[in-house]
């Protein structure tokens, strides 16, 4: 690509023509049979980027890009795998529609309690569509940012990208973002997040983003945007109008004194190695805009410490700042991606020790749980036995923010909710479940 080609128009394929792709580069029936199944309970979409420029078709089903995200049979509990196969194959749409909502219930489609304990409810504001944990941070979810270029296999927002009006969580426009900043001025950092934000257009993009750089919102100092299009459609960003106009839009931004972080989602090296992606860095970095990456770390696809230590490298090495390795949530094809704590520990272990110091700024593994981002710091040799040393990075109850605390070891457990205290002084650091 070229400095003054046009980027290509996005084609992506979704819903039916799965099978047809998976069969036709992978020339194997049954690979394509069950992402058929699957993709009738979990969202799938792939961009043709992704198709042509990251998936290794040859080495399907064991390619990290193909487990990223393409439906895999074993993403269901087999029992539930038959039984959506069988409601496909019977024909009866209705059928298939009340097994995948049955499916879909069992996989806790709102972990965190997300819906309930987050949104913000002041009561003469329609905030739905916002979400306030951690005092000086805004999440926003604008209504046409709820989708992506292509769908991450372990997203933990996936039930948003199933077709049920229950499961959705978006504000309508900017007005209820700057109404809420308004009355609440304690706010320091607004994240504009999704799905992805940049699949809007720019111009739809600033409506959001403009009003974070006026005058009377000037407590806002940080700007930051989730977005995952480097990896899934890096053209967003490459010479053409909308790509020259989000430039500039962020170049106003950091002209209007707000610190700009584009919070970049990379989950395995190969999403830094193509020419597209190596652009849209240069050219977002010129703006002044600060990159920063973040992922989960999930089965499949990351789970090895060489992965991590090669993709912080090159990120360091493209101007990004490692920031968060997250810890798979407890939701949707967990069974898939989910590693256990104490893997997790070990593989951002045997990551950070190989890399230098600048590519040490990613903090990890952590699980963003209900009562907050909890950090599990490693496995301590305790004097009545093994124990993960914890550490909340934030907290609904800000005082417990980084004090040292410890769970019981277990082997197994993949999530915040299977830990229990270790001793009588770890109980306050539980109190509340989730
Ligand atoms: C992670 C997170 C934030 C931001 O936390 P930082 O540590 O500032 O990156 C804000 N709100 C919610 C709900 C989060 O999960
Ligand atoms: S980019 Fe983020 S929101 Fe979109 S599918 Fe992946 S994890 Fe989910």
């Amino acid at each position: 690509m070229t400095g003054t080609t046009q980027p290509p128009a996005l084609r992506s394929v979704s819903g039916q023509r799965l099978a047809a792709l998976v069969a036709d580069r992978t020339s194997d029936s049954g690979l394509a049979r069950d992402a058929d199944v699957v993709s009738r309970v979990l969202p799938f979409k792939v961009s043709s980027y992704v198709v042509d420029h990251l998936i290794d078709w040859d080495r399907a089903a064991d390619d990290p890009m193909y487990r990223l995200v393409i439906p895999h049979r074993d993403m269901l509990d087999p029992a539930d795998y038959a039984l959506v196969a069988a409601a496909l194959d019977s024909g009866d749409a209705q059928a298939l529609r009340i097994s995948a909502d049955k499916v879909r219930d069992r996989l806790n489609p709102h972990p965190g309690d997300q819906l309930t304990r987050n949104v913000p409810s002041d009561d003469e504001l329609d905030a739905w569509g916002l979400q306030h944990k951690y005092a000086e941070t805004v999440l926003v979810f604008p209504r046409q940012g709820q989708t992506c270029h292509s769908y991450c296999g372990y997203c933990f927002r996936w039930a948003q990208f199933v077709d049920r009006g229950d499961l959705k969580l978006a504000v309508p426009g900017p007005q209820v973002m700057t109404e809420y900043l308004r009355r609440h001025r304690q706010v320091t950092d607004v994240l504009l997040t999704g799905g992805d934000p940049l699949v809007m257009r720019t111009d739809l993009l600033a409506q959001y983003v403009e009003p974070l750089l006026t005058d009377e919102l000037d407590h806002v100092r940080t700007i930051r945007i989730g977005t995952k299009a480097l990896s899934f459609w890096p053209y967003r960003v490459l010479p053409g109008p909308d790509g020259d106009a989000l430039l500039r839009l962020l170049e106003r931004a950091v002209s209007a004194g707000r610190h700009v972080a584009l919070m970049l989602h990379f989950s395995h090296p190969r999403e830094l190695s193509t020419e597209p992606v190596r652009q849209a860095l240069r050219r977002l970095a010129g703006t002044g805009a600060v990159l920063r990456a973040q992922a989960p770390l999930v089965r499949h696809v990351n789970d090895e410490p060489d992965t991590w230590a090669t993709m912080w490298r090159e990120q360091v090495r493209h101007g990004i700042v490692p920031y968060y390795m997250f810890v798979e949530r407890d939701t949707g094809a967990r069974r898939y991606f989910g590693v256990p704590l104490a893997r997790a520990a070990d593989v951002y272990r045997e990551a950070v020790r190989q890399v230098s110091g600048l590519a040490r700024t990613s903090r990890g593994p952590v699980m963003s749980a209900s009562p907050g981002k909890v950090c599990v710091d490693g496995v301590a040799a305790l004097p009545s036995g093994p124990a993960f040393a914890l550490r909340y990075l934030q907290a609904r109850d800000a005082d417990l923010v980084g004090r040292p605390f410890f769970a019981r070891f277990d082997p197994l457990a993949e999530w915040w909710d299977e830990l229990r205290p270790y001793g009588p002084a770890d109980v306050p650091f539980f109190g509340r479940t989730g």
